[in-house]
């Protein structure tokens, strides 16, 4: 498969995993945290998705496109480790994390604080997506949509 393909491949998956979680997340109450804004595309599509909702946006750095960037009350610029970690308890209804590398070495370190982290910022119902896994034992996986391949990406209930 070309990287175009596997490119659209995952684009696709990314915007019918988040079309699916936004549904749940539509019955509940509670902000959306984004971590990794970067260009903004998928803030802005869960912008479109869930009018209203409040939406707390993650990077080191801004560099979204004009159209998708926050309100400054609600983006957060420096190391998501230490930047989010100042929102446990925000009580979030849906946590959206694509900060993966695509290299295995860099995203397994990124798997040893991630999963805990999401657990913290999720209320008790809700949603985490991720492109890394979530393995931890308070979030459950729930089973993505039939576009999506397996372990290319993530979703789960936290409990
Ligand atoms: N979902 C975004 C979109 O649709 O445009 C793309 C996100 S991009 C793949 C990943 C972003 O996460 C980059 O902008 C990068 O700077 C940020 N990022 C990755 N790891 C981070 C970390 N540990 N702390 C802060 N930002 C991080």
């Amino acid at each position: 498969m070309s990287r175009l393909d596997s490119f659209i491949r995952r684009m696709t998956a990314q915007r019918d995993i988040l079309d699916l979680a936004c549904a749940e997340v539509a019955k509940m109450e509670g902000p959306v945290v984004e971590l990794g804004l970067g260009n903004g595309r998928t803030f802005h599509h869960l912008r479109e998705r869930l009018p209203g909702r409040r939406i707390v946006a993650f990077d080191r750095a801004l560099a979204a496109h004009a159209s998708s960037i926050p309100e400054a009350e609600n983006l957060v610029l420096g190391e998501i480790r230490e930047t989010a970690s100042r929102f446990i308890g925000i009580d979030a209804a849906l946590v959206h994390a694509d900060i993966g590398t695509g290299y295995d070495d860099r995203d397994a370190v990124t798997s040893t604080w991630l999963p805990d982290l999401i657990a913290r910022l999720l209320r008790v119902g809700g949603i985490a997506v991720s492109g890394t896994p979530l393995d931890h034992p308070l979030l459950q996986p729930l089973p993505p949509p039939p576009s999506v391949p397996a372990d290319r990406y993530f979703v789960c209930r936290r409990v």
